[in-house]
């Protein structure tokens, strides 16, 4: 069985629009109980709102379907250091995913500077932000996005307020979000699935396809956000498989294409008598 590992924007919804189609793919993996995880570089929104946005577009998701590259990086901070504390440029998303994993937020002397989108940020923030990574506090970034599709355009994201506290400080910085394989091989654990059953389905070449690469993932781009065909020449490494949008997947198919044969090790061995024997 194969699960799969979704990105959002450009993928199941565009501007606040759902793509054609991607509502009856999600069903069909609901329906056939095919293990999933939606899987977003935003660190503004909890997993909660996340799930109560897809509701609204018609997509009948729970909580446990989001996996949000700020839970990443608290789930990542709590393992690296128990009850540590964090001072943070970000909002809700990434706020309750520290606390939820015994992190404080302070603000003076933490042990990390955690960078997230968000549109509350101010001068004031980065240059506090920046006298901390000085004093020694590290600098962890939720995700290298340089910016954020919206309704009207983009806007800067998570990775330009990052390069901002790079530059001034000449530290650089630890992102946890995709393509990193923190968070795709913690989402992957999330599934339950070993890497051949993985597949990543994506609209972005440096983040979805690349990250799914690297861990050895099958990707799938798709077509529906912000890459088209041509741009591929402009990459060294390639998805396994490429379609206009998720409307275009068959869950069936997938599952044939993608689930290896039998390896030859695995096959009975037959002697030199029963070979003999074969028709
Ligand atoms: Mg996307």
């Amino acid at each position: 069985m194969l699960g799969y590992l979704i990105d959002m924007d450009g993928v199941i919804y565009r501007g606040g629009h759902l793509i054609p189609g991607a509502d009856r793919f999600i069903n069909g993996l609901l329906r056939t109980e095919t293990p999933f995880r939606f899987l977003t570089n935003n660190s503004q929104r909890t997993r909660r709102d996340v799930a109560t946005r897809l509701q609204r577009l018609g997509i009948d998701v729970e909580e446990k379907h989001v996996y949000t590259c700020a839970m990443a990086t608290a789930r990542f901070l709590a393992h690296q250091k128990p009850g540590g504390t964090a001072f943070v440029i970000g909002e809700g998303g990434l706020l309750t995913a520290l606390h939820e994993n015994g992190y404080a937020i302070v603000d003076r002397d933490p042990d990390y500077v955690v960078v997230g989108e968000g549109r509350t940020i101010s001068f004031e923030m980065v240059e506090a932000a920046l006298k901390m990574v000085l004093a020694g506090a590290k600098l962890v970034a939720t995700n290298l996005d340089p910016n954020c599709p919206t309704e009207s355009g983009l806007r800067p994201g998570c990775g330009s307020t990052v390069a901002m506290l790079e530059t001034a400080s000449g530290v650089k910085a630890f992102s946890v979000g995709k393509p990193s394989p923190v968070m795709l091989r913690g989402a992957r654990k999330d599934l339950g699935l070993n890497t051949d059953q993985t597949v990543v389905i994506g609209d972005t070449m440096e983040t979805d396809i690349l990250g799914g690469v690297q861990l050895g993932f099958k990707t799938i781009l798709v077509l529906s956000g912000g890459t088209s065909r041509d741009d591929l020449h402009d990459y060294a490494y390639r998805p396994d498989k490429i379609v206009e949008s998720v409307a275009d997947l068959d869950l069936a198919k997938l599952e044939r294409e993608f689930t290896p044969d039998e390896p030859l090790l695995t096959r009975p061995r037959l002697s030199m008598r029963e070979r003999q024997l074969q028709p």
